[in-house]
């Protein structure tokens, strides 16, 4: 809990900070946001990942400084591992043999910290980075600023999920009396893209469809469709709540080959359908609009199993919803 991340954070001095594989925004932006709190604090600290950083948050303060390592390599007294629901999902080998502390804002995710702080009502890490700033009397620099602000701006889809509340709201506003520019943190995520990504959007909503209903979506994407575009990891980002806009549309699911039979599928959904359950029976697990899940079998078959799961979810929802959000507006 946050007290005990106080204490330690006190009481050692040099700390290692890492998040999950093919980190977002919020992993990329907390870990960064942590670091610059920790070395404001007169601690030793950097962020290491294994593999690259998207190209959208390398423009973040201290993204140059992070460094890619495939094993722990330095003394640390302890790790802070962000947004991970397990220890494997840094791909980073030998951190079981460290203290670790897990913060995360998912609560689907398992206890394998020394210390766990888990905060399901927060919008991302960020927000709980910032609270850590506040809780442990430090200042909110331009640089820890800029940094939390971009966690929030992605992983509450620039305000308009369901996870945004007043208190994201609150942080986002004190972030930006701190120095942020929304604009320009909005530009960097959002408009910096290459050109890879419109012709892999192309040829993914290319493959739009519903199933009987109406209201659930799939789309898929192959391997050859990611190598003809030259898109790499992160440019795909959002493409699976575009056919959330479409108003009969109550769920998405995203399929993405990543080996023979094999794809990483994404989920979201609106309202009270809960697509975290539906990636917890697959082994995968998220948050109740937005989730995901490994999948493995023949594309029509593997469709087929997911379509079952969501259908269900669906089912059980309200059907009401869509008709009674502007009397809770
Ligand atoms: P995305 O679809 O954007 O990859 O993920 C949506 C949400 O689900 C994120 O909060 C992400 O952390 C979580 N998520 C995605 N894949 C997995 C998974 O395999 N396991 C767990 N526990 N969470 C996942």
């Amino acid at each position: 809990m946050l007290s005990q991340v106080v204490e330690l954070i006190e009481n050692k001095q040099a700390f290692g900070i890492t998040t999950h594989i093919k980190p977002d925004g919020d992993g990329v932006g907390s870990s960064l946001g942590l670091c610059w709190l920790l070395k404001s604090l007169g601690k030793n600290a950097e962020v290491i990942v294994h593999g690259d950083i998207p190209f959208a948050y390398r423009g973040l303060p201290g993204a140059d400084d992070i460094r890619q390592v495939d094993e722990i390599d330095a003394d640390y007294d302890a790790v802070f591992v962000i947004e991970c629901s397990d220890l494997q999902r840094p791909g980073i080998r030998g951190l079981d043999q460290e203290f670790t502390v897990n913060i995360d804002h998912h609560a689907t995710g398992e206890h394998f910290g020394s210390i766990n702080w888990i905060d399901a009502t927060a919008s991302a890490v960020g927000e709980m980075v910032y609270n850590l700033c506040k809780a442990i009397g430090g200042r909110v620099t331009k640089e820890i600023a800029e940094c939390v602000y971009m966690a929030l701006v992605t992983d509450t889809g620039s305000f308009h999920f369901p996870n945004t509340t007043d208190r994201t709201l609150k942080v986002a506003s004190e972030l930006v009396k701190a120095g942020v520019k929304p604009a320009y943190i909005s530009e960097i995520v959002y408009n910096s893209y290459p050109w890879a990504r419109i012709d892999l959007m192309r040829q993914v909503m290319g493959t739009v469809h519903r199933d009987p209903s109406g209201r659930i979506a799939m789309l898929r994407q192959t391997r050859a469709m990611r190598q003809e575009s030259g898109a790499e990891d992160g440019d795909n980002n959002g493409f699976v709540n575009i056919p959330l806009a479409a108003r009969e549309i109550r769920a998405v699911i995203y399929m993405r080959e990543v080996g023979d039979n094999k794809y990483r599928v994404s989920l979201r959904s609106k309202g009270d359908i809960n697509v975290s359950k539906v990636a917890e029976k697959f082994g995968g697990g998220g948050h109740k609009n937005a989730s995901g899940l490994a999948i493995e079998g023949d594309w029509d078959e593997a469709e087929a199993i997911l379509l079952s799961a969501v259908r269900e979810a669906v089912d059980r929802s309200d059907p009401d919803w869509i008709s009674e959000t502007p009397d809770s507006e």
